[in-house]
C-alpha cells in the first residue's frame, strides 16, 4: 500500500506543470498611414474598420524554459522589426528558438520596417515614410512590451490540442489556370490554454489563407481579425491568437465586402469553437525548440549591363528591381545569391509539432510535412519571423505564375528561386524536427 502511495505521489510529482501567460496590445496606427499588402494603393489609410493587435502567449514548461508565441495583425515582419524584438526578449531570458513572430498577412494593415521603406520610397512622399518609421519604432516597443507582460502573467495552466477544418480558402492560382491542381490546406489547428479551474485563458489557432477579403483603405485584421474578435467575445477574458499557415496560394473567396470578411471570420471562429467544445488531447511533457536560418538559393542575377538597360525600359517594376540590384552591386560589390530563411520547430511535449517557416509558403509544404510528420499532429505556420518573398514548392516554381516567381520582381532580389528551394527547406525542417523529437 505504502509503495503504491509512493508511486502515485511520484507520478503526480512527475506530471509536468505548465505555466502560461497571455497579453495583447493594440497596434492600430494613430492616424492615416500608408498601408501594406497591395502595391497599387495610391493614398494613406482612411479610418479604422477594426483595431489590430499584437498578442503574446508565453508557455513555461517543467524545465523552467519560457517559449513565446507572438501573433501580429500585419502583412509581414522583417529583420528590421524582429531584430530589436528578439534582442529585447533575449534580455528576458527567452532564447531565439523560443520566440516565434507570426504575421497574419492582413492586407489592411500599416506598412512597417526598413524593408518596406526600401520597396516604397520612390512611390511614397517623404512625410509618409516618416510616419511608417515612427509607427515601426512604436510597434517594436509595443511588441517587446506585450512579450514582457505575457511572461509576467505566467501562472499554472493546462494545455490541450485538437484540429478542425474550415472551407474558406480557395487555391487562387486556379482562377487564371483552372487546370492547375490547386491544393489547399483546410486544417484548423487549435491550442487551448486553460487555468487550473478550467477557464479558457488563450486559444491559438491556425489557418492557411491570405487575409485579403478586403482591399479598401480602412485598417483591419480582415477575416482573421473578425475570427479572433468573435472568439474573444464568446470567451470573456480569453485572448485569441491567429497563426497564419502556408497560405501563399490561397485566397478567401468570394471576397471584397465587410460582410464577407465577417462571415469568413465567423466560419473560422465556429471551426475553432467546435474543437474547443469537443474532446481535445491534453498535452504534457517539455516544450523543445529549434531555430536555424537556411540559405534558399536564387537563380543567377542578370548582368550589370542587362540591369542598366532595364533602367531605361518601360516596365516600372522591372526598373525598380534593376535599381535595387544595381544599388546592391555598388554597395556590396555583389548581388546576393541566396536568402537566409528562418526555420523554427517546436515540439509541445506529447502534443503537436509546430513547423514555422519564413516567407509566403505555398500549400505543398504543409501537405508534404503533414504526410511525413503526422496529419493530426503537425501545425504548419508560414509568414513567420521574416516574410521576405513568396516561397514556391518545386511544382509551383515549375508552373510559374505570381507565386512561382512572378512576384519576385517586386522584391530587392535577383530573380525566382532555384528548383532546389523546396528540398533545401525540407532538409532543414527535417533536421530540426529530428532534433526536437530526440
Ligand atoms: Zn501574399
Amino acid at each position: 500500500m505504502r509503495l503504491l502511495a509512493l508511486l502515485c505521489f511520484l507520478a503526480a510529482a512527475a506530471e509536468p506543470a505548465w505555466k502560461a501567460g497571455v497579453a495583447k496590445v493594440s497596434i492600430t496606427p494613430d492616424g492615416p498611414i500608408w498601408m501594406a499588402g497591395y502595391d497599387a494603393r495610391t493614398k494613406p489609410s482612411e479610418g479604422v474598420l477594426q483595431d489590430i493587435h499584437a498578442k503574446a502567449l508565453a508557455i513555461q514548461d517543467d524545465s523552467g524554459a519560457i517559449t513565446v508565441l507572438v501573433t501580429l495583425d500585419l502583412v509581414g515582419v522583417a529583420p528590421s522589426i524582429t531584430g530589436p524584438i528578439v534582442e529585447r526578449a533575449e534580455k528576458l531570458g527567452i532564447r531565439r528558438e523560443r520566440l516565434l513572430l507570426n504575421a497574419s498577412h492582413t492586407h489592411s494593415g500599416p506598412g512597417a520596417g526598413e524593408e518596406w521603406v526600401l520597396r516604397f520610397r520612390d512611390r511614397v512622399a517623404p512625410e509618409q515614410v516618416a510616419i511608417v518609421r515612427a509607427y515601426t519604432r512604436q510597434l517594436i516597443d509595443k511588441v517587446s512590451g506585450v512579450i514582457a507582460t505575457s511572461v509576467r502573467n505566467l501562472a499554472p495552466a493546462r494545455i490541450s490540442f485538437g484540429q478542425g477544418l474550415a472551407g474558406i480558402a480557395v487555391n487562387r492560382r486556379r482562377l487564371a489556370n483552372p487546370s492547375w491542381p490547386g491544393p489547399v490546406d483546410h486544417d484548423v489547428p487549435v491550442l487551448a490554454v486553460r487555468d487550473e479551474n478550467g477557464r479558457l485563458l488563450a486559444v491559438a489557432f491556425g489557418y492557411a489563407c491570405h487575409n485579403t477579403t478586403l482591399g479598401d483603405y480602412r485598417i483591419s485584421g480582415d477575416y482573421a481579425g473578425f475570427a479572433m474578435d468573435s472568439l474573444e467575445t464568446q470567451n470573456p477574458g480569453a485572448i485569441a491568437l491567429f497563426v497564419q499557415g502556408a497560405g501563399a496560394d490561397a485566397n478567401p473567396l468570394p471576397r471584397r465586402t465587410v460582410e464577407l470578411a465577417k462571415s469568413h471570420g465567423s466560419t473560422l471562429a465556429a471551426a475553432v469553437g467546435e474543437v474547443l467544445s469537443g474532446k481535445m488531447k491534453p498535452v504534457s511533457g517539455l516544450l523543445r525548440a529549434a531555430f536555424e536560418n537556411v540559405e534558399v538559393p536564387f537563380q543567377p542575377p542578370p548582368s550589370r549591363e542587362e540591369l542598366t538597360a532595364r533602367l531605361s525600359g518601360k516596365d516600372a517594376s522591372k526598373k525598380r528591381n534593376a535599381g535595387w540590384l544595381l544599388e546592391a552591386l555598388e554597395r556590396d560589390g555583389r548581388i546576393r545569391s541566396s536568402y537566409p530563411d528562418p526555420v523554427q520547430v517546436w515540439q509541445l511535449g506529447d502534443g503537436p509539432t509546430m513547423i514555422a517557416m519564413g516567407g509566403e509558403v505555398v500549400a505543398d509544404f504543409a501537405l508534404r510535412f503533414k504526410a511525413k510528420y503526422g496529419w493530426s499532429t503537425t501545425w504548419i505556420a508560414g509568414y513567420s519571423n521574416d516574410v521576405f518573398a513568396y516561397v514556391p514548392s518545386r511544382r509551383v516554381l515549375a508552373e510559374g505564375g505570381y507565386e512561382g516567381g512572378g512576384a519576385m520582381i517586386n522584391r530587392p532580389f535577383p530573380g525566382p528561386f532555384l528548383p532546389e528551394v523546396e528540398e533545401t527547406i525540407a532538409n532543414k525542417v527535417d533536421a530540426l524536427v529530428q532534433r526536437v523529437r530526440r
